[in-house]
């Protein structure tokens, strides 16, 4: 699914690949996903946190280092959220968890990120595209 208008507080699913956090799908396999809050809401833009118990995905930074964006609504306990990644939006998001698995037996929507089990790629550049996006 793309991500347009966040909600402050929210959890979400990044999408994660082999590097790390990404949030544009490209070729439409070996994602997994990561659980983000919204921490920070500006315009067409989005920072997802992470406490410092919770593991913080390859490609987030530390927010401890880095100042307060001004023109930016921040979560109450921002604070709280040791590792942020700032992103654009629009970008994609996973509509649910995805875990890693040993065979990948199916494949994200190119369009909304969905999952479908048991696909195959049906655009000539190895990704898939869903019923509902066709
Ligand atoms: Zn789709």
């Amino acid at each position: 699914m793309l991500l347009i208008n966040p909600e402050l507080g929210q959890t979400y699913y990044l999408f994660v690949d082999s590097k790390g956090l990404v949030t544009i799908i490209n070729s439409g396999s070996n994602y997994t996903t990561v659980a983000a809050t919204c921490i920070a809401i500006g315009d067409n833009s989005v920072i997802f946190g992470w406490k410092t118990r919770e593991a913080a995905p390859k490609r987030s930074y530390n927010r401890h280092s880095v100042n307060l964006v001004s023109q930016m609504t921040y979560i109450n306990n921002q604070k709280d959220y040791t590792y942020g990644f700032y992103c654009a939006l629009p970008m994609n998001l996973s509509s649910k968890e995805v875990l890693p698995h040993p065979k990948v037996d199916g494949m994200f929507c190119k369009k909304c990120g969905d999952y479908s089990t048991y696909v195959e790629a049906n655009q000539l550049d190895g990704s898939f595209i869903c019923y509902n996006c066709r």
